[in-house]
């Protein structure tokens, strides 16, 4: 550790602050403490470079340390530092929705601004009540989520959730769920896997056990991310779409993570080819430098709700101080910008083979029972110590950190997510110091 690093620690008081997600005790007794930022790299308090492997948390999709975004950003603060969006509004806020709308699945370009994944959620969940509402099916209040699936932590994020954690504790909205993707017959599947597109069928039981008229709405993570990257066996998204249509249930994609170039196109959406009614998006959506999220609403739901209602009513009762601040709508410009000029989504669907290939090339590696990915995402499974579940991951996260790299981990699942900016080089090292480390 270099002096100003070491002094840096040292100074640090760490009893203040409460951490999220995070064991707290275990952390501030051995800290991983990053410090600074560029490019594809983090540099921790001692003074190494360490490989950003998860993007941030899946966030930093153009890379660490963007000036075009700083810059942006000062430059706006100095000019509307801030302005409220309640009955007022402010011109770089419709001209990112118009820069949005340009890039959005087919007909999905309503844009409503939010300040995170969690919030988008819980907004897209209220828009496909309103919606059912807005057109005389108000009692359609039941959503629908799917195991192992994360969406925030708004109440409404965590009634649709599947992570048990998240959920045991609190009172929760009316909701169900369908069953994850995870199907053993698809270990060690390259993409998209062959079985498990009949899980898409769980809604037609629960519209037989609820009622269709009930159901106001399902919402899924095209890829589920947080809950250990479950790639979605193919056909089971446009099953999914299929059945919703049959009985007028709206389809949510949660793009949260998928949202911005993630799969080599702007949303999953169009990777697979299915558009949902309503698309939460955040993270990518400002290069993660200033919060913000946003929810994509089809004409379809947007006009429901905006178009009734008496002349010069609010349509919508929702919204939030900073929905559109000034600054994050210029760090957003900027972000699509260096996007569309850098070519990033371009080079994540370009190194996804690359990806594909260096990963499951750990298949042989101790202890690996599953390697998964689609676009630059991916899981490496690992097999629980024996009663001790989740033990062998986070010895793994240490590990990788200590080694020079940054990973996730859901319980025993290795998650990874680079930055789009990522080479053939560093796709390289990613698998390395994997194969170290296992
Ligand atoms: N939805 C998905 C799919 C996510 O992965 C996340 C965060 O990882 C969220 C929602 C919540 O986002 P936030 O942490 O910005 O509230």
């Amino acid at each position: 550790m270099d002096d100003a690093a070491q002094d840096l620690t040292n100074r640090t008081d760490m009893t203040a602050y409460w951490m999220p997600f995070t064991a707290n005790r275990q952390f501030k007794a051995a800290p991983r403490m990053l410090v600074s930022a560029s490019g594809m790299y983090y540099r921790s308090d001692d003074g190494r470079e360490i490989l950003d492997g998860t993007a941030g948390l899946w966030c930093v999709n153009a890379g660490h340390g963007r000036s075009e975004i700083a810059a942006a950003v000062q430059h706006q603060l100095m000019t509307l530092d801030y302005a409220p969006s309640f009955q007022m509004g402010h011109p770089i806020a419709f001209d990112f929705a118009a820069r949005l709308a340009r890039i959005a699945p087919p007909g999905l370009d309503r844009i409503f601004y939010v300040n995170s994944g969690s919030e988008a959620v819980d907004t897209a969940l209220k828009m496909a009540i309103a919606y059912h509402r807005a057109r005389g099916e108000g009692q359609r209040v039941r959503l629908v989520g799917r195991e192992r699936a994360y969406h925030g932590v708004g109440f409404g994020g965590i009634s649709v959730g599947g992570l048990v954690n998240n959920r045991r504790s609190y009172p929760l909205l009316t909701s169900d769920h369908i069953r994850h993707t995870q199907d053993p017959r698809n270990a060690f599947a390259r993409g998209l896997p062959l079985h498990g597109a009949e899980r898409a069928d769980d809604l037609e039981q629960l519209v037989a056990l609820h009622g269709a008229e009930t159901i106001a709405a399902v919402i899924v993570e095209p890829v589920a991310g947080a809950g250990g990257v479950l790639p979605p066996p193919q056909g089971y998204l446009e099953r999914l779409r299929a059945i919703c249509d049959k009985h007028g249930i709206l389809l949510i994609f949660d793009e949260v993570i998928t949202g911005f170039g993630r799969l080599g196109t702007p949303f999953a959406a169009q990777f697979f080819g299915v558009t949902p009614d309503l698309m939460t998006t955040a993270k990518g959506i400002t290069n993660a430098t200033v919060p913000m999220g946003a929810v994509f609403a089809s004409r379809k739901v947007h006009d429901a709700v905006v178009g009734g209602g008496a002349e010069g009513a609010v349509e919508f009762f929702h919204g939030y101080t900073y929905s559109g601040h000034p600054a994050a709508c210029a760090a957003g410009l900027a972000t699509l910008d260096i996007y569309e000029r850098e070519g990033l989504f371009a080079n994540a669907a370009a190194m996804a083979p690359l990806w594909e290939e260096a990963l499951h090339g750990l298949k042989d590696a101790p202890n690996v029972v599953d390697i998964r990915n689609v676009g630059l995402m991916a899981a490496i499974e690992l097999a629980p110590r024996p009663g001790a579940p989740a033990a062998r991951g986070y010895q793994a996260l240490v590990k990788t950190f200590e080694a020079g790299l940054t990973v996730r981990v859901a319980g025993d699942i290795v998650c990874l997510s680079p930055p789009l900016i990522i080479n053939a080089e560093q796709v390289g090292r990613v698998a390395e110091i994997l194969r170290g480390v296992l």
